[in-house]
């Protein structure tokens, strides 16, 4: 049965002249749609996930067709209940994506090759060949490739410099890259090829066409994948789907998010939601007794009832 709503994931590098102009045009056009998200416009490029009704997701992808700087966008989509947002955003940026490079690469100059999901499923089978995930540590925490290297780093931004101090485990190998959509993958294999490393291929289109490929339908794929709207996971592998999320207090199986409840902290922890009453909603006990942790504020709960919380932890 088909699904009322859908979610759009998309990007396109493509200059873009005055930038912040389109940015307030782009909002109005999308709010006069009736559609809901968060959007990213840059000097480089568009970046965006949107939810809305068949017909205004419609309405939107033609209105882009007309407009030749977007005319060869692709969209991922999603059928889905309702949308994935509360509100539609639409903001400048000076760049889509930060790798926090001395000298910016432009995709359009430079990139890694492109691997639809069947040749990129073939590549990672071969010995000579390393998979290197260029996401954050959270999003890899709930799902990733069977293989694929984590680099030991808090953000994505960092990725560069990770790379640098590891090279030796990337010399003279086969680098896949991939990430959410796409969109990171683009500048990080630019940079592997600036940088010197010849064999450089990204999955084109992301996990999230991976997924949704008919013939690989998400084949070593473990656990889920996260986006960045109200759903915070998808599904990916279709043939044999697996948890590998770890509840953070107890290394069950878990595949619930929660941002840690001290709004100066923010991490993005997975747990139960008995977890969740039991620790405050905090990654630390500095997080727990943090004035401002929001579960205690959410629950209204008087100082008492905190202390006999956290006495019940000890
Ligand atoms: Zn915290």
């Amino acid at each position: 049965m088909s699904k009322e709503y859908r979610v759009l994931l998309y990007y396109h590098y493509v200059t873009i002249d005055q930038p912040e102009e389109f940015t307030q045009e782009h909002l109005e056009f999308c709010k006069s749609l009736g559609l809901k998200g968060r959007i990213l416009i840059a000097d480089e490029g568009i970046n965006g996930t949107i939810s809305g009704t068949v017909e205004q997701t419609d309405q939107y992808i033609a209105a882009m067709k007309q407009d030749d700087r977007f005319a060869d966008m692709i969209y991922k989509i999603d059928e889905e209940e309702g949308h994935a947002f509360k509100k539609m955003k639409v903001r400048y940026r000076p760049e889509l994506v930060t790798l926090r490079l001395e000298e910016d690469v432009n995709p359009l100059e430079l990139t890694g090759k492109y691997y639809s999901p069947k040749q990129f499923l073939e590549a990672m089978k071969d010995e000579d060949t390393v998979v290197i995930d260029a996401r954050n540590d959270y999003e890899y925490s709930v799902g990733h490739f069977r293989n694929a290297i984590l680099p030991d780093i808090n953000t994505f931004k960092d990725l560069p410099n990770w790379i640098r101090e590891n090279k030796e485990q990337f010399e003279g190998k086969k680098i896949l890259t991939y990430c959410t959509g796409g969109i990171r993958c683009e500048k990080f294999s630019g940079w592997l090829r600036k940088e010197g490393f010849d064999d450089v291929a990204q999955l084109h289109g992301g996990i999230v066409t991976y997924g949704k490929d008919p013939e690989v339908q998400g084949k070593d794929w473990e656990g889920q994948c996260y986006v960045f709207d109200e759903r915070l996971t998808v599904p990916v592998n279709r043939v044999e789907p697996t948890v590998v999320g770890k509840d953070y207090y107890t290394g069950e199986p878990c595949e619930r998010f929660v941002n840690c409840g001290n709004p100066a902290c923010n991490k993005k922890i997975l747990c139960s939601e008995e977890n969740e009453h039991k620790f405050l909603r905090a990654c630390s006990h500095e997080c727990r007794v943090h004035e401002r942790n929001r579960y205690v504020t959410e629950h209204e709960l008087s100082e008492e009832q905190v202390k006999e919380k956290l006495a019940a932890l000890v």
